[in-house]
């Protein structure tokens, strides 16, 4: 089975050709951090217009990549949400034409659940049961895959998301757009001990905050300003990365063990950080859970995800008619399939 995945749902336009849901043959995709950086973050009004113009080459080029035609593809899966509505429109819009020019079914993605499939991409044996900590830069989110086709949310973020919580800080420490990848680099030369940040709900079971950890820091840096002390921000760039895998980590192994599942998955952006990666693994480790992660680049908004989520979709006949719609705030498992 070939799938043809589409995924326009922030500022990454991606387009990739994925066999029986686990073999990725192309997976093309146009980042515009650039255009966004001298912003800050992502323009919403900007990222559609340069959706429009990147799509259709970007399509073109996953299936020239793939050595296919549309004619060789088996359906279309497409984001239609969670994400900006304007950028999730354009690619929505284009997998209908393409559905209905070619006569091939469609399949409307879920994003995260998306993010959480780029596990499989890169393990052939990998299958639910599994516990997925999703952590992006618009959500943190603790879920349950039972089988392919079923989710449940067990906890989320009350607040900020653990990827927009680095991308906030790296924002005081006047680290460019976007900020998780700064943070790590930054940290890896400071003590994770140097500052005490706190841990937010850690009796909470599945539920996270992190914008009193984000107020922390800036205080700290306000306050050490204000004293005329020179920062060492490499000590507040790993201690607040410390807080934030700790927390992460702890409650990730903690869900797992009171599902009495074995089986843990790292998905989203933040999913790429080196520190998440190693104490999630050690934690895993002594509970006997196996931990697996995507490689970074299926970390970050990529339609190999997508079209892998849509196989699987596609396998229990879950489609979409030419009257799917963008959702900019879909919720996890609220599709039916
Ligand atoms: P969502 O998936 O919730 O809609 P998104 O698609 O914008 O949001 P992703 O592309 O999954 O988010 O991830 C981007 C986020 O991941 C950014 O916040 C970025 O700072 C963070 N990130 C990327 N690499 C790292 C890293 N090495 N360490 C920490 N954070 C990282
Ligand atoms: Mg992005
Ligand atoms: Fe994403």
């Amino acid at each position: 089975t070939l799938i043809l995945g589409l995924e326009t749902s922030c500022d990454e336009t991606s387009a990739a050709v994925v066999a029986d849901g686990r073999t990725v043959l192309s997976n093309i995709i146009s980042s515009q951090i650039d255009l966004h950086q001298r912003y800050g973050g992502v323009v919403p009004e900007i990222a559609s217009r340069k959706h429009i113009e990147n799509v259709m080459p970007v399509v073109h080029q996953a299936l020239a990549e793939a050595g296919a035609t549309l004619a060789d593809i088996d359906a279309i899966g497409v984001t239609y949400g969670p994400g900006l509505v304007g950028a999730l429109l354009v690619g929505v819009a284009t997998a209908k034409a393409l559905s209905f020019a070619a006569g091939k079914r469609l399949v409307g993605v879920n994003h995260l659940e998306g993010h959480v499939f780029a596990n499989f991409l890169a393990a052939a044996d990998l299958a639910p049961p599994l516990i997925a900590l999703i952590v992006s830069g618009g959500h943190t989110s603790l879920v349950k895959l039972a089988d392919y086709n079923t989710f449940r949310l067990l906890g989320q973020t009350r607040d900020d998301a653990a990827g927009e919580a680095f991308d906030k800080v790296a924002r005081v420490l006047r680290l460019p757009y976007p900020g998780g990848p700064e943070i790590e680099k930054l940290a890896a030369q400071g003590n994770p001990e140097a500052i005490a940040f706190p841990r937010a709900l850690s009796g909470s079971g599945c539920e996270f905050s992190f914008s009193g950890l984000k107020s922390a820091v800036l205080n700290h840096l306000n306050a050490a300003r204000q004293r005329g002390d020179t920062v060492n921000e490499a000590d507040v760039a790993a201690s607040f990365q410390a807080a934030v895998v700790d927390v992460l980590s702890a409650k990730t192994v903690q869900a797992a063990r009171e599902a009495g599942i074995d089986k843990v998955a790292l998905a989203g952006g933040v999913a790429a950080n080196g520190r998440l990666r190693a104490e999630l693994a050690a934690r895993c480790a002594d509970h006997k859970i196996s931990l697996h992660y995507p490689p970074p680049v299926y970390c970050t908004d990529n339609a190999a995800m997508i079209a892998c989520r849509a196989h699987y979709q596609h396998l229990a006949g879950c489609w979409a008619g030419l009257d799917l719609n963008a959702v900019p705030s879909l919720k996890l498992g609220e599709k039916r399939c």
